[in-house]
Protein backbone atom coordinates (compact mmCIF):
# COMPACT_ATOMS: atom_id res chain seq x y z
CA UNK A 1 0.00 0.00 0.00
CA UNK A 2 1.18 3.34 -1.02
CA UNK A 3 -0.32 6.51 0.71
CA UNK A 4 1.02 9.66 -0.15
CA UNK A 5 -1.01 13.23 1.02
CA UNK A 6 -0.10 16.71 0.31
CA UNK A 7 3.27 15.91 -0.63
CA UNK A 8 5.86 19.14 -1.31
CA UNK A 9 9.04 19.12 -2.45
CA UNK A 10 11.26 22.59 -3.02
CA UNK A 11 14.98 21.86 -3.95
CA UNK A 12 17.09 23.90 -2.67
CA UNK A 13 17.08 26.03 -5.74
CA UNK A 14 13.78 27.33 -4.93
CA UNK A 15 12.38 24.86 -7.88
CA UNK A 16 9.08 23.11 -6.32
CA UNK A 17 9.22 19.53 -8.11
CA UNK A 18 5.96 18.19 -6.41
CA UNK A 19 3.15 20.50 -5.50
CA UNK A 20 0.02 19.16 -2.93
CA UNK A 21 0.16 15.48 -4.82
CA UNK A 22 -2.17 13.03 -2.94
CA UNK A 23 -3.07 9.47 -3.96
CA UNK A 24 -3.60 5.97 -2.36
CA UNK A 25 -2.64 2.68 -4.15
CA UNK A 26 -3.92 -0.86 -3.03
CA UNK A 27 -1.98 -3.30 -2.27
CA UNK A 28 -1.56 -5.81 -5.36
CA UNK A 29 -2.42 -2.51 -8.01
CA UNK A 30 -0.71 -1.69 -10.76
CA UNK A 31 -0.26 1.82 -11.66
CA UNK A 32 1.29 3.41 -14.15
CA UNK A 33 3.05 7.28 -13.47
CA UNK A 34 3.39 9.29 -16.65
CA UNK A 35 4.54 12.98 -17.69
CA UNK A 36 6.95 14.75 -19.51
CA UNK A 37 10.17 15.06 -18.45
CA UNK A 38 10.96 17.61 -15.56
CA UNK A 39 7.61 16.84 -14.53
CA UNK A 40 8.43 15.57 -10.98
CA UNK A 41 8.17 11.44 -11.83
CA UNK A 42 11.80 10.78 -10.23
CA UNK A 43 11.26 13.27 -7.66
CA UNK A 44 8.08 11.44 -6.37
CA UNK A 45 10.13 7.97 -7.02
CA UNK A 46 13.31 8.89 -4.51
CA UNK A 47 10.75 10.62 -2.02
CA UNK A 48 8.95 7.19 -1.93
CA UNK A 49 12.37 5.78 -1.40
CA UNK A 50 13.03 7.93 0.88
CA UNK A 51 16.21 9.30 -1.18
CA UNK A 52 15.57 13.05 -0.53
CA UNK A 53 13.93 14.18 2.28
CA UNK A 54 10.27 16.03 0.90
CA UNK A 55 9.27 19.67 2.24
CA UNK A 56 5.54 18.37 3.85
CA UNK A 57 3.63 15.79 3.77
CA UNK A 58 2.63 12.39 4.25
CA UNK A 59 4.31 9.17 2.63
CA UNK A 60 3.34 5.96 3.91
CA UNK A 61 4.43 2.47 2.33
CA UNK A 62 2.69 -0.25 4.45
CA UNK A 63 2.93 0.50 8.50
CA UNK A 64 6.13 2.97 7.69
CA UNK A 65 5.68 6.67 7.87
CA UNK A 66 8.28 7.36 5.20
CA UNK A 67 8.46 10.93 5.90
CA UNK A 68 9.22 10.06 9.67
CA UNK A 69 10.87 7.24 9.42
CA UNK A 70 14.69 7.97 11.57
CA UNK A 71 17.64 6.83 9.28
CA UNK A 72 18.70 4.46 11.22
CA UNK A 73 14.84 2.30 11.07
CA UNK A 74 15.50 3.21 6.51
CA UNK A 75 16.67 -1.18 6.39
CA UNK A 76 13.08 -1.42 7.29
CA UNK A 77 11.49 0.25 4.56
CA UNK A 78 14.36 -1.51 2.15
CA UNK A 79 12.22 -4.79 3.02
CA UNK A 80 9.31 -3.56 1.93
CA UNK A 81 9.90 -1.85 -1.63
CA UNK A 82 12.07 -3.32 -4.53
CA UNK A 83 13.14 -0.49 -6.76
CA UNK A 84 14.57 -0.35 -10.65
CA UNK A 85 16.49 2.56 -11.43
CA UNK A 86 16.44 3.81 -14.70
CA UNK A 87 20.39 2.71 -14.60
CA UNK A 88 21.59 -1.17 -13.26
CA UNK A 89 23.93 -0.51 -11.13
CA UNK A 90 25.17 -4.08 -11.56
CA UNK A 91 28.28 -4.48 -10.14
CA UNK A 92 30.91 -5.50 -13.49
CA UNK A 93 33.62 -7.39 -11.57
CA UNK A 94 31.14 -10.16 -10.49
CA UNK A 95 28.77 -12.73 -11.43
CA UNK A 96 24.97 -12.45 -12.19
CA UNK A 97 24.94 -14.64 -9.20
CA UNK A 98 26.96 -12.90 -6.61
CA UNK A 99 25.70 -9.87 -7.98
CA UNK A 100 21.60 -10.84 -6.68
CA UNK A 101 23.48 -12.49 -3.80
CA UNK A 102 24.13 -9.12 -2.24
CA UNK A 103 21.35 -7.89 -2.16
CA UNK A 104 19.93 -11.26 0.19
CA UNK A 105 23.31 -10.99 2.44
CA UNK A 106 22.29 -7.43 2.93
CA UNK A 107 19.41 -8.66 5.11
CA UNK A 108 21.40 -11.36 6.57
CA UNK A 109 19.27 -14.30 4.72
CA UNK A 110 21.17 -17.59 5.70
CA UNK A 111 23.86 -19.22 3.26
CA UNK A 112 21.41 -22.22 2.86
CA UNK A 113 18.74 -20.69 1.68
CA UNK A 114 20.50 -18.17 -1.14
CA UNK A 115 21.13 -20.36 -3.96
CA UNK A 116 17.12 -21.03 -3.55
CA UNK A 117 16.17 -18.02 -3.85
CA UNK A 118 18.56 -16.53 -6.41
CA UNK A 119 17.40 -19.96 -8.70
CA UNK A 120 13.67 -18.96 -8.31
CA UNK A 121 14.00 -15.56 -9.04
CA UNK A 122 16.20 -15.53 -12.10
CA UNK A 123 13.31 -18.49 -12.85
CA UNK A 124 10.91 -15.64 -12.91
CA UNK A 125 12.32 -13.18 -14.98
CA UNK A 126 13.33 -16.09 -17.84
CA UNK A 127 17.12 -16.04 -17.09
CA UNK A 128 18.14 -19.32 -15.96
CA UNK A 129 21.45 -20.57 -16.31
CA UNK A 130 23.22 -17.23 -16.55
CA UNK A 131 24.48 -17.24 -12.95
CA UNK A 132 27.85 -17.40 -13.87
CA UNK A 133 27.72 -14.42 -16.59
CA UNK A 134 29.27 -11.15 -15.78
CA UNK A 135 27.08 -8.01 -16.51
CA UNK A 136 29.32 -7.25 -19.48
CA UNK A 137 28.50 -10.60 -21.02
CA UNK A 138 24.84 -9.53 -21.08
CA UNK A 139 22.34 -7.36 -23.50
CA UNK A 140 20.94 -3.96 -21.66
CA UNK A 141 17.97 -6.01 -21.65
CA UNK A 142 19.58 -8.81 -19.43
CA UNK A 143 21.20 -6.72 -17.24
CA UNK A 144 17.56 -4.68 -16.71
CA UNK A 145 16.04 -8.26 -16.01
CA UNK A 146 19.10 -8.83 -13.41
CA UNK A 147 18.63 -5.72 -11.97
CA UNK A 148 14.66 -6.46 -12.08
CA UNK A 149 15.44 -10.12 -10.12
CA UNK A 150 17.83 -8.37 -8.05
CA UNK A 151 15.34 -5.91 -6.54
CA UNK A 152 12.57 -8.82 -6.16
CA UNK A 153 14.82 -11.27 -4.78
CA UNK A 154 13.84 -10.14 -0.83
CA UNK A 155 10.10 -10.87 -1.97
CA UNK A 156 9.27 -6.63 -1.22
CA UNK A 157 5.54 -6.33 -1.60
CA UNK A 158 5.98 -2.77 -3.74
CA UNK A 159 8.52 -2.25 -6.51
CA UNK A 160 9.20 1.15 -8.10
CA UNK A 161 10.17 0.98 -11.30
CA UNK A 162 11.85 3.56 -13.33
CA UNK A 163 11.81 3.57 -17.00
CA UNK A 164 12.14 0.01 -17.60
CA UNK A 165 11.70 -0.17 -20.98
CA UNK A 166 14.33 2.88 -22.22
CA UNK A 167 16.77 2.33 -24.27
CA UNK A 168 15.32 -1.21 -25.24
CA UNK A 169 14.46 -2.35 -28.66
CA UNK A 170 10.55 -3.64 -29.85
CA UNK A 171 11.19 -7.30 -28.82
CA UNK A 172 13.05 -6.44 -25.60
CA UNK A 173 10.19 -4.00 -24.60
CA UNK A 174 7.71 -6.61 -25.10
CA UNK A 175 9.58 -9.38 -23.29
CA UNK A 176 9.99 -6.26 -20.35
CA UNK A 177 6.16 -5.54 -20.17
CA UNK A 178 5.28 -9.43 -20.23
CA UNK A 179 8.14 -9.39 -17.11
CA UNK A 180 6.21 -7.03 -15.24
CA UNK A 181 2.60 -8.80 -15.82
CA UNK A 182 4.04 -11.95 -13.85
CA UNK A 183 5.63 -9.39 -11.35
CA UNK A 184 2.09 -8.32 -10.70
CA UNK A 185 0.24 -11.73 -11.40
CA UNK A 186 2.55 -12.63 -8.20
CA UNK A 187 0.91 -9.94 -5.63
CA UNK A 188 3.42 -7.23 -6.08
CA UNK A 189 2.20 -3.43 -6.02
CA UNK A 190 3.50 -2.02 -8.92
CA UNK A 191 4.27 1.93 -9.82
CA UNK A 192 6.06 2.46 -13.35
CA UNK A 193 7.24 5.68 -14.76
CA UNK A 194 6.92 5.26 -18.25
CA UNK A 195 7.34 7.82 -21.62
CA UNK A 196 6.40 4.26 -23.60
CA UNK A 197 2.71 4.96 -24.83
CA UNK A 198 2.50 1.14 -26.18
CA UNK A 199 2.57 -0.20 -23.14
CA UNK A 200 0.09 2.06 -21.53
CA UNK A 201 -1.91 2.06 -23.98
CA UNK A 202 -2.14 -2.12 -24.99
CA UNK A 203 -2.23 -2.85 -21.16
CA UNK A 204 -4.45 -0.62 -19.33
CA UNK A 205 -4.05 -0.11 -16.16
CA UNK A 206 -4.33 2.95 -13.73
CA UNK A 207 -2.87 6.03 -14.65
CA UNK A 208 -1.24 9.03 -12.50
CA UNK A 209 0.01 12.10 -14.47
CA UNK A 210 2.23 14.50 -13.30
CA UNK A 211 2.84 17.74 -15.25
CA UNK A 212 4.99 20.68 -12.94
CA UNK A 213 4.98 19.17 -10.26
CA UNK A 214 1.31 18.37 -10.01
CA UNK A 215 -1.15 15.54 -10.20
CA UNK A 216 -3.39 16.50 -13.22
CA UNK A 217 -4.80 12.79 -14.12
CA UNK A 218 -5.54 9.75 -11.87
CA UNK A 219 -7.61 7.61 -14.23
CA UNK A 220 -8.15 4.32 -13.41
CA UNK A 221 -8.48 2.52 -16.56
CA UNK A 222 -5.72 4.51 -18.15
CA UNK A 223 -4.40 5.24 -21.59
CA UNK A 224 -1.28 7.14 -22.18
CA UNK A 225 -3.27 10.19 -22.56
CA UNK A 226 -6.95 11.42 -22.23
CA UNK A 227 -6.81 10.77 -26.41
CA UNK A 228 -6.76 7.66 -28.11
CA UNK A 229 -3.40 8.00 -30.88
CA UNK A 230 -4.01 6.25 -33.92
CA UNK A 231 -0.25 5.59 -34.38
CA UNK A 232 0.05 2.75 -31.16
CA UNK A 233 0.29 -0.32 -32.86
CA UNK A 234 -1.05 -2.77 -30.12
CA UNK A 235 1.50 -5.67 -29.96
CA UNK A 236 -0.95 -8.59 -28.34
P1 LIG B 1 11.03 13.81 -14.22
O1 LIG B 1 11.52 12.59 -13.53
O2 LIG B 1 9.55 13.81 -14.49
O3 LIG B 1 11.83 14.11 -15.47
P2 LIG B 1 12.26 15.29 -12.02
O4 LIG B 1 11.63 14.82 -10.76
O5 LIG B 1 13.61 14.77 -12.37
O6 LIG B 1 11.23 15.06 -13.25
O7 LIG B 1 12.36 16.88 -12.00
C1 LIG B 1 11.28 17.73 -11.60
C2 LIG B 1 11.79 19.16 -11.51
O8 LIG B 1 12.70 19.29 -10.41
C3 LIG B 1 12.56 19.60 -12.75
O9 LIG B 1 12.28 20.96 -12.99
C4 LIG B 1 14.00 19.43 -12.35
O10 LIG B 1 14.84 20.36 -13.02
C5 LIG B 1 13.96 19.74 -10.86
N1 LIG B 1 15.00 19.01 -10.10
C6 LIG B 1 15.20 17.69 -10.07
N2 LIG B 1 16.23 17.37 -9.24
C7 LIG B 1 16.67 18.55 -8.73
C8 LIG B 1 17.72 18.90 -7.81
N3 LIG B 1 18.49 17.97 -7.23
N4 LIG B 1 17.90 20.21 -7.52
C9 LIG B 1 17.11 21.13 -8.09
N5 LIG B 1 16.11 20.89 -8.96
C10 LIG B 1 15.89 19.60 -9.29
Amino acid sequence: MIKVEQLNKKYRNGREALRNVSFEIKQGEFVYCVGPSGSGKSTLFKALSKEIQTTSGLIQLNQYRVDLIPSRHLYLLRRELGIVSQDDFLIPQISVYQNIALALKAVETPDKEIRTKIEGVLALVQMSGFEKSLPSELSIGQRKKIAIARSLVNQPSILLADEPTANLDGNASVDMMKLFLRIHQSGTTILLATHDSTMVNSIRYRVLELKDGQLIRDDANGGYSRYADPKDVYVW
